[in-house]
């Protein structure tokens, strides 16, 4: 025998057990989005290497480590996307959906990262995203994080996640900062990481959200971002905690919050959980009001967030929280004796034509009433529908109820319409 080929490392098949809860947060997500009215843009998978680099930044993880760029046979650079936002504008720029407009726009797909593969970490992963454009004032920010914090109310994980909030300033005032923190962080560099020693350089800003703890203890007296904001900065940051705190959702001020992508400015937030070990953000985003431009398109203020869904979908399934998660189908038909498969196939199509929406799933492959409860104990039905000769013969159908304590009951056919109905 040969051997067997096996999926990519960090690339995962989504198996039939798994499909249901995916299809179930996807369903969520969907929803909500439309909830506050953004519509879907889907965009390519693959884009032009020059995208990314030009809008996530050359300095940043993503862009240094974990891009899989390959050369096509034009010998064009070509990357398979490591995130959405980029290609999002993109299209909106391409396509004359972004200046002097308003867009509420989501998508939903997979991303690819070079990463070291663990828990809530892969290098196929996907994302859900959430991209505003055209409006500068705050409230499209508050607007976007309750939608959030919808998604989590709806999942049932309100109670796990809690939102960190900062802001990033304006690019002037960002650069002002930038030199205030070199000069502190130089007078310290014999405590810092390699890591850090290199971004303090090129991009010091990030050494602020460095992993390890000594980096973080020579950052105890480093001077403060907020210190250099102006009055339109604040003002936007105090309007945003001002409707923050009018819905009622709770957020907790991180000034270190800066994020791995070098477009945004003011507004960053991040979702964050303790219920999935080390990948603990579900959820980040924040205000890119130069990034259209960046790429070529005429000023548009932008807002977004994305959230990896295979972090969502462990979280829910460790934390038991898949009730509302349906079984593959509501009915399971048993056909016994000579010739009645032709009537339970015939009945079956009836009843899918009766019922609108109604998942029936028709044993095929004959065998005796043992085998064939068994597949409809498996199936996950609610009801079994058994054809035998004797319902046949009187225009009748046993159902047996597969799950509660309901007693087996024989019934006519003309009543297994309303039945089917009732439980979907
Ligand atoms: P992290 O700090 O965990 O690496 P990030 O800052 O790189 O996250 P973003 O680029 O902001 O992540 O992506 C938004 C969300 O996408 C993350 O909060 C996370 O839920 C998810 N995500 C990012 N990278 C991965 C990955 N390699 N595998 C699974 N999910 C991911
Ligand atoms: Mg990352």
């Amino acid at each position: 025998m040969s051997k067997a080929i096996q999926a990519i490392r960090g690339m995962n098949d989504c198996l039939p057990s798994e499909t249901k809860v995916w299809q179930m947060v996807e369903d969520t997500l969907r929803r909500v989005a439309g909830n506050y009215g953004f519509a879907e843009i889907r965009m390519p998978i693959v884009e032009s290497t020059a995208l990314f680099k030009r809008s996530i930044g050359e300095v940043t993880d993503i862009v240094e480590k974990e891009m899989y760029t390959f050369d096509d046979r034009n010998g064009d650079s070509l990357t398979l996307r490591p995130e959405g936002t980029a290609s999002c504008v993109r299209a909106g720029n391409q396509h004359g959906l972004l200046y002097n407009q308003e867009q509420r726009l989501w998508y939903m797909g997979p991303m690819f990262r070079h990463e070291r593969p663990q828990k809530g970490r892969y290098r196929q992963f996907h994302q859900f995203g959430i991209e505003a454009f055209g409006i500068a004032t705050p409230d499209i920010d508050a607007e976007i994080i309750m939608l959030s914090a919808r998604l989590w109310k709806e999942l049932g994980i309100a109670e796990h996640v809690t939102l960190e909030l900062n802001s990033l300033g304006s690019n002037e005032e960002r650069a002002a900062y930038r030199d205030a923190l070199v000069e502190y962080l130089t007078k310290r560099e014999d405590k810092l990481d390699e890591d850090s020693k290199r971004r303090m350089h090129s991009n010091p800003l990030r050494v602020l959200d460095s992993k390890n703890p000594d980096v973080q203890a020579a950052l105890a007296d480093a001077p403060k971002l907020s210190d250099y904001f102006g009055e339109e900065t604040q003002a936007h940051f105090a309007q945003l905690t001002a409707y923050l705190d009018n819905a009622g959702i709770k957020y907790e001020l991180n000034e270190r919050l800066v994020r791995g992508l070098d477009y945004y400015n003011r507004t960053v937030f991040e979702w964050v959980t303790s219920s999935l070990g080390a990948q603990g953000t579900v959820c980040a985003g924040g205000r890119y009001d130069g990034l259209v431009e960046q790429l070529g398109g005429k000023g548009t203020p932008g807002v977004g967030f994305a959230l990896g869904i295979e972090r969502l979908v462990l979280m829910l399934t460790s934390l038991e929280k898949l009730n509302n998660i349906r079984p593959q189908v509501e009915a399971y038909v048993i056909a016994l004796g000579e010739g009645a498969d032709l009537t339970a196939m015939q009945l079956a199509e009836q009843w899918r034509d009766e019922v609108s929406g109604i998942r029936i799933q028709n044993h095929c492959g004959g065998g005796n009433m043992k085998k064939q409860m068994k597949r409809a104990d498996k199936s996950g039905a609610h009801i079994a529908l058994i054809l035998g000769e004797d319902e046949i013969a009187n225009g009748q159908v046993t159902v047996k109820y597969l799950r509660g304590q309901h007693e087996q009951q024989q019934i006519d056919l003309a009543q297994v319409a309303g039945l089917l109905a009732s439980i979907m």
